[in-house]
């Protein structure tokens, strides 16, 4: 009687399902029932339903209201008082409880976890597929991120070694002689102010016309040389080092919920 107070009621004929939440977090699909009339105040509502949940004080519920423009919003409640009659039940709720965080926003969508290292949703993955099955939540493609292969954390990249996967590369300036196809580092063909080549002994040679500079990068860790260094993962939480096109591609998927709009119910103040 106090909420009357605190709060103006407003009453609403609009049809109702009311789903209860099982201990586990999902939705008791069997036990959904149905309702029709609706009274809506800005911290809760009552109703009026068929009476197939066995509802009892303090029990955590979806509520779903068919939308004038279409499509049903739910709100999450948890019931307080439950009268019987002629196979309906009355009940009324305050909004709260398990469906009611579920609809939150920061509930609903994958977040990176400091403390796993790897993107997460906060709540179980079966959970969110029970609701997304009972209609309450649509999954929606939000991002792709690439994992490691091994455990799914999150990995860091940078161009390695091809043959250890080391990162400690450095560059090495080559000279390619056209004449006679030697290749060798910049420093070998300096001489008394000139380059020579050290393999045909051809002196004063034109850079474009006689020769081009070649990069090759050479791994401190094993003197592999290369041309092209490679992209490498090294995964954050288990440490494992691999060829980048190994990391596994992730699909992160949040949820998206038609929610109550209450105060879009309750006439203007
Ligand atoms: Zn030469
Ligand atoms: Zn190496
Ligand atoms: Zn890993």
């Amino acid at each position: 009687m106090n909420d009357r107070r605190i709060h103006p009621r407003f009453r609403l004929d609009r049809p109702v399902v009311v789903l209860p939440v099982l201990p586990d977090g999902s939705p008791d699909v069997e036990h959904a029932s149905k309702g029709a009339t609706l009274d809506v105040a800005r911290g809760g509502l009552q109703l009026d339903i068929e009476a197939r949940a066995a509802l009892r004080e303090g029990a955590s519920l979806a509520v779903g209201v068919e939308q004038a423009g279409g499509g049903v919003a739910y709100e999450g409640v948890v019931v307080r008082h439950i009268r019987q009659r002629n196979g309906h039940v009355a009940f009324g709720g305050v909004f709260a409880g398990d469906a009611h965080r579920l609809l939150e926003t920061g509930s609903r969508l994958p977040a990176f976890s400091p403390d796993k290292l790897a993107y997460d949703l906060p709540g179980s993955n079966q959970v969110y597929d029970k609701w997304a099955q009972a209609g309450v939540l649509k999954p929606v493609l939000m991002d792709h991120v690439q994992v490691c292969p091994r455990c799914g954390g999150l990995p860091t990249f940078r161009m390695g070694c091809r043959r250890c996967g080391s990162g400690r590369l450095v560059e090495d300036q080559l000279i390619h002689h056209f004449a006679c196809a030697n290749v060798d580092l910049a420093s070998k063909y300096e001489v008394d102010g000139m380059l020579k080549c050290p393999k045909c002994r051809t002196k004063k040679l034109v850079v474009g016309s006689d020769y081009e500079y070649l990069t090759t990068h050479r791994c401190l860790a094993c003197r592999w040389s290369d041309y092209e260094p490679t992209r490498v993962g090294h995964c954050l939480r288990c440490s494992l080092r691999f060829a980048g096109h190994e990391a596994v591609e992730r699909e992160l998927v949040g949820y998206d919920a038609q929610r109550l709009d209450v105060l879009a119910l309750l006439p203007p103040s």
